[in-house]
Order: C-alpha cells, then sequence, then structure tokens
C-alpha cells in the first residue's frame, strides 16, 4: 500500500481505505468522520458501522462485512480484524503474493468494555496512527478513571448540583455509558449520542438504559443525574441552560492541564479511545513488522522514535485529525 492525496491506496486492487477524496472503492475502517467521508462510489466496512456510515452520509451505498470475513479484489486478499478503538472499529488486514500489511485506522490496547478488543494481527508493514505519539500520553486503568467520575458525580449530587460531562457521540459516549456506576442516578443524553446508542440498540448491541435529553425534561429533573453530550454543546445555548452543573471533559488532551481551563470546565478526566504512547509502541511491537507508516498525530516524533528502535519507519501525510479537544463530529442541534 501507498499513501497517496486521495487516501491509502492499494494498486493491485485498485481500492482506497479510509480515503479523504471521492475514489470509486473504499474500505472504511471505521465511521468517525475523518476516516469514513464523502463521495465515494462504494463503501465497505465491519457491519456495526454500516448503519452510522448510511446515517451520517445519506445515500452512501454500504456494504457490511464479518470480522475476519476474507474478501477478494483483483487476487488482493483484505479481511477486518477488531482495532479496539470504538464499536466496530477495524484494522485492515492485505494479502498479497505472502506479503502483509495492515492499516490500523485508530486503535487503542486497554479492553474498554463495550469496543471488540483488539486483534494483534502480525504484518510486514504496519500503518499507524500517532495521535499520543509521545511519553507524556500515559493513561492510567479506566477502572480508575471510571471510579474517579463516578465520586465526582456523587459529589454533585450532594452539592445539588448536575453532573454535565462532555464525550464524542462516538465511542466515548458509549464507553461512558457502559461503565459509569448507574446506581447514582439517570443517564440523559444530547440528541446526537442518542441517535448514535439506538443505531447500535437496532442491530443488538446492548447499550445500558439512557434517557434522550428534550426540552420537555426540566433542569429541576436533571439535578443528581448525569448529563453526556458532545464538546460542541458546551458553548452552545442547549449547553448553558444546563445548570446548576458541574462540567467535566473526557479526552486524552486533559494530560495538558491548560486545556481544561481553555475550555472553562471544573474537571479533566484523561480517558481516550487511542492507544498512548505505551500502546502504540506494545502494539506496533507484537506486529512484528519491520516496516511502519505514520499518518496522524506526533508523525515526525513518533517515526524518528521508531528508526532509532530499528524500525523502517516513514511519516505520511493525510487528512486524519486523531482525537480532538472540540468534537468535530456532530454539529449541535436544537
Ligand atoms: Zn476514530
Ligand atoms: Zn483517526
Amino acid at each position: 500500500m501507498t499513501i497517496t492525496d486521495k487516501g491509502i491506496y492499494c494498486a493491485e486492487a485498485n481500492v482506497y481505505i479510509d480515503p479523504w477524496k471521492p475514489v470509486d472503492k473504499a474500505l472504511i475502517t471505521h465511521a468517525h468522520s475523518d476516516h469514513a467521508r464523502w463521495g465515494h462510489k462504494q463503501y465497505i466496512s465491519q457491519h456495526s458501522s454500516v448503519p452510522i456510515i448510511r446515517h451520517r452520509l445519506k445515500g452512501a451505498n454500504v456494504r457490511g462485512v464479518k470480522f475476519g470475513e476474507k474478501i477478494n479484489i483483483n487476487g488482493v486478499q483484505f479481511s477486518f480484524h477488531p482495532a479496539g478503538h470504538i464499536i466496530g472499529s477495524a484494522q485492515i488486514r492485505v494479502e498479497h503474493k505472502g506479503r502483509v500489511e495492515v492499516a490500523s485506522g485508530d486503535y487503542k490496547l486497554e479492553a474498554d468494555g463495550i469496543s471488540e478488543e483488539i486483534e494483534i494481527v502480525k504484518c510486514h508493514h504496519f500503518i499507524t496512527e500517532s495521535t499520543f505519539g509521545l511519553p507524556i500520553f500515559r493513561w492510567r486503568p479506566q477502572s480508575e478513571v471510571f471510579s474517579d467520575i463516578n465520586e465526582w458525580w456523587k459529589k454533585n449530587k450532594e452539592e445539588g448540583k448536575i453532573s454535565f460531562i462532555t464525550a464524542y457521540a462516538l465511542g466515548k459516549a458509549q464507553r461512558l455509558i457502559q461503565n459509569v456506576d448507574s446506581k447514582i442516578g439517570t443517564i440523559y443524553t444530547h440528541g446526537s449520542i442518542e441517535i448514535v446508542n439506538n443505531l447500535f440498540r437496532d442491530q443488538g448491541i446492548n447499550i445500558p438504559t439512557t434517557r434522550h435529553l428534550t426540552s420537555e425534561i426540566s433542569q429541576k429533573q436533571l439535578i443528581g443525574n448525569l448529563v453526556i453530550a458532545p464538546s460542541s454543546a458546551l458553548g452552545s445555548s442547549w449547553g448553558k441552560k444546563i445548570k446548576p452543573a458541574s462540567i467535566a471533559i473526557t479526552s486524552g488532551w486533559m494530560t495538558m492541564r491548560g486545556n481544561r481551563r481553555r475550555r472553562g470546565a471544573d474537571r479533566g478526566f484523561i480517558l481516550s479511545d487511542h492507544a498512548d504512547w505505551d500502546g502504540l509502541n506494545k502494539v506496533i511491537d507484537a506486529t512484528g513488522a519491520s516496516e511502519v507508516t505514520v499518518t496522524h498525530g506526533y508523525t515526525e516524533a513518533f517515526a524518528r522514535h521508531l528508526s532509532e528502535r530499528g524500525f523502517k519507519a516513514y511519516t505520511a501525510t493525510t487528512e486524519y485529525t486523531g482525537e480532538q479537544l472540540i468534537e468535530n463530529e456532530t454539529p449541535v442541534e436544537a
């Protein structure tokens, strides 16, 4: 595979992986908007991403495949393998004439209780992200982070406040819903999150009970409960009505303390759906690859680090954005 100005390209099969410009055939690792973009004639993704892609890209022609299912395109064998990033997220394995390459999309190593756990796929060439590819990014086990979140929620409840927490509508929100202690109170969701929850529930994926926060629900009803919304809701008129509230942000970027203050939040929880420094290195080592291409994040620094460790490492210019402090995934609906 090579990286062209349209995306990750497999010339033998004439297909692209996560292309950012319109192409005929696109294999999609997952439904985040920087990986699943407009305008392709055909999309192929793992089954649970199909309804999300169809919802976000109205009219898209999407074919679903199972994890591990082998598909042959012009003599090249493709298969999708769990990436552990969000529900349905895949690494795409490409095999041709004995050579194996893997485009990993976004991934993480820690089991999050809701996404399929990452599968290590042996390969010669591994294409990796490096959103958090600096040694300052090291995640604590999620059990510790969730116990902090539960403590924060309980304390707010005692103080008569609403707990207002931001998370990506696709991925982080479902991870929060799955892992917070729902005995503390009710989990209310912003419309953009509830749509995604229902797209998963309709496929038989078990997302714990949530309530869509509609205009019929009074602020008084919210006291003591948890409200989950995308970060774009923070400064919106929708978000400003939620009070009295303690506001928290969940993001890998909360590692840098200034980010929380700049966003006007009371708490920052370091929680990411991307691999941290150790996770990136562990996964890359485990693949057995000798060649690594770094596509987004701290590409230069991370590729240099890999070169020093003996890999043939390359950087590529792509249009993937990685985790953003302010979610650009979904517009805030009224
Ligand atoms: Zn992603
Ligand atoms: Zn990404």
